[in-house]
């Protein structure tokens, strides 16, 4: 194997034997295994974008952010790239289309969108207009988002909408009346409650709606979501339940209603078995409700479908062991084969796939204010010096120093091992009493500077003793970025959820650092410290050195799902601007939309500050420090521009 194939962490300068290359960094960032075809490197060393995967069409990531720049929209900020959603739309509907082809399946494929994966008006209008080909519909989970959808398909009635959720009796009748309206909307029954208000409003406005159930499943579901599925979900019928459905609608002479099945087995399934096994059960359960006599016309396996977030292809949390292929030819083959057992005629199978539509087609993109290195202060000849000219220091410096003298690869545990016992010994002294302050700084001074020798010395060593693996996690670096975590990616901060994370520029550069991530916000949790990896999670990221007074922009990908809504108001940091950037015929990039961001006026007033009265209020406290000699007019004036600019501004850091 090259060295290029075996790199993970970037090895430290002069171990190569030549200059870095892109090649370097794509391993390094393992741009292919995520990226599946949508980013990569040019020859510049920045990151692109292929909208539809062909190499010949690409946007420069870095010359986006520019070119924003100079419009005045600065980082962060979060780009929607429509061209690759319009891409995973025709990529799903491609791919349940191959797999209905080579089963003999004669049933069709339709997605429905779950809007709560990316509510926002612009991605679920482009959802909406790209599916169109393929008759892709949409699923609400509320009221607010069925409101929202009865909106979007005024247009095209015969679109498909799918009612997950609970549902009370406004929102039921709301159901019915639509269906009097021409819209081809389906009410999935979780509780009998609904069922027995569809019944009631379908009675008294008569209609013969279509209806569906979710079933609980027996087969549990997998990864972080598993309670979405099984007996104990929140959601659905127990199959007694369903049966007793049956029962009732056929009382009311209803049973060609029950027209679709519906399981979701919780998102991000990374393991295709749990598919198979739901997608089994599942499939069974539709042809007996079939030979009882329901009305069956649609499967519907729910969400679920993942997203490769590290790229390793594993049944690992992040991760997952299958290919869209294989997912969409496991599902129709199995439905297929259970149909064709009982003769029953193959279903219109409807899958909720959303994560894995929008993921790819958002990055957000932020700048690095700054950053602190552990080791900032290198034990410099001085303090050697002083050192050995003072007899008379406490003991543990003197064994610090000797552990510092002596750090070399054959003893490098016992290095360490001596340090961390002296440095303990020193804060104990220090504690006491019987050490002073500047000794203790010396003290520090050594530990670091040792720490920081073992791990130059760890570097060149094929393998590092486990007892020291942590230790480059220790001596990294901290990059402060200019963004909030919890508004931004705000799963990174629940659930632990890794994104790929990537210098946008320099990646033609060696990245000799390692670091991790802090935003602005003040809370500790507003860091990043795991990062993907194609074994397990890496504690740092390789970064490059800050050039003085250069940017340094970091792309988080693969951040169109859930994060957009699910972001908060955290220390008052408020939305980041939105772009939409297309790419022309000709292969150049154009802003189709921008939505920007709230400025601190608007926040203030979402949590209630009356943002009229907030100026004149200044003022007139800047007026009474003027008239009481505390400050000048011109001093006044400095602060009430600072006081309006800022109110009109952005909540995030901007340049001067
Ligand atoms: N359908 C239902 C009922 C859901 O609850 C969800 C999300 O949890 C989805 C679809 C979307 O799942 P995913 O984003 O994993 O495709």
């Amino acid at each position: 194997m090259s060295a290029m194939t075996t790199l993970r962490t970037a090895p430290p300068r002069g171990v190569l034997a030549r200059p870095w290359t892109i090649e370097d960094s794509a391993e390094l960032y393992q741009i292919r295994g995520w990226g599946k075809g949508y980013f990569a490197i040019n020859d510049d060393g920045h990151l692109v974008v292929h909208p539809d995967t062909a190499r010949t069409r690409s946007i420069d990531l870095h010359e986006v952010v520019c070119g924003l720049r100079e419009r005045g929209l600065t980082a962060p900020v979060l780009l929607r790239f429509s061209d690759i959603l319009a891409h995973r739309i025709r990529q799903l509907h491609d791919s349940f289309r191959n797999a209905i082809v080579e089963n003999d399946y004669r049933g069709g494929y339709q997605a429905v969108y779950p809007i709560k994966v990316n509510q926002q008006r612009q991605v679920v209008e482009e959802v909406y207009r790209f599916g169109h080909e393929f008759n892709f519909g949409l699923e609400v989970g509320s009221k607010p988002e069925l409101l929202a959808v009865m909106a979007i398909t005024r247009s095209a009635p015969e679109r498909m909408i799918v009612c997950n959720g609970f549902k009370d009796d406004r929102y039921i009748e709301a159901v019915i009346l639509a269906t009097k309206l021409g819209r081809h909307i389906i009410p999935v029954v979780e509780n009998f409650t609904e069922l027995r208000l569809i019944i009631k409003h379908a009675e008294k406005y008569g209609v013969r709606p279509q209806i569906g159930v979710r079933v609980k499943l027996a087969s549990s579901g997998a990864g972080r979501w598993r309670e979405s599925s099984g007996a104990r979900s929140k959601f659905g019928l127990f199959v007694s339940e369903v049966l007793e459905m049956l029962d009732l609608l056929k009382e009311h002479n209803m049973q060609d209603c029950l027209q679709l099945v519906h399981c979701h087995m919780g998102s991000q399934v990374q393991d295709i078995r749990r598919v198979k096994d739901a997608i089994n059960e599942l499939a069974h359960v539709y042809v007996e409700l079939a030979k009882l006599g329901a009305g069956l016309r649609y499967l519907d396996v729910g969400g679920g479908l993942g997203v490769d977030y590290d790229g390793s292809q594993t049944n690992f949390e992040s991760s997952m062991n299958y290919s869209l292929d294989e997912y969409a030819g496991d599902i129709v083959y199995r439905i297929g084969g259970v149909c064709n057992e009982v003769g029953i005629e193959h279903p219109t199978i409807i899958s909720e796939s959303g994560r894995a539509m929008v993921a790819y087609s958002s990055v957000l993109v932020f700048d690095v204010l700054g950053s602190a290195q552990m080791n900032r202060h290198p034990l410099g000849k001085k303090f050697v010096d002083e050192l050995e000219a003072n007899g008379d220091l406490p003991q543990p410096i003197y064994d610090l120093h000797e552990a510092y003298e002596n750090v070399t690869e054959r003893r490098i545990v016992e290095c360490y091992h001596d340090a961390v016992q002296a440095r303990d010994q020193a804060l104990h002294l220090f504690n006491l009493g019987y050490m002073s302050l500047p000794q203790r700084a010396l003290a520090e001074r050594l530990f670091w500077a040792t720490c920081a020798r073992i791990n130059e010395a760890l570097r060149r060593m094929p393998e590092a003793p486990e007892e020291l693996e942590d230790l480059e996690v220790i001596l990294s670096d901290t990059y402060f970025c200019n963004f909030s975590l919890f508004q931004s990616l705000p799963d990174s901060w629940a659930i632990d959820q890794l994104f790929p994370i990537v210098p946008i520029h320099r990646l033609n550069e060696f990245p000799s650092r390692k670091a991790v991530l802090v935003d602005i916000t003040c809370d500790s949790d507003g860091k990043i410290d795991r990062f993907i990896d194609a074994r397990d999670v890496r504690k740092s990221l390789d970064l490059h050195q800050l050039n003085n007074g250069d940017e340094y922009y970091l792309g988080v990908f693969l951040v169109g799902a859930y994060q957009e809504t699910l972001g908060d108001l955290h220390n008052l940091f408020g939305d980041t601007h939105v772009v939409h950037i297309r790419l022309d015929e000709e292969g150049q990039w154009w802003i189709d939309e921008v939505i920007r961001g709230d400025t601190a006026r608007e926040v203030l007033g979402y949590v209630q500050y009356d943002t009229e009265k907030l100026y004149p209020q200044l003022s007139q406290d800047c007026e009474r420090a003027v008239r009481e000699s505390r400050m000048t007019v011109a001093e006044s004036q400095v602060l009430l521009r600072f006081y309006e600019s800022g109110l009109n501004g952005y909540t995030y850091l901007e340049p001067e």
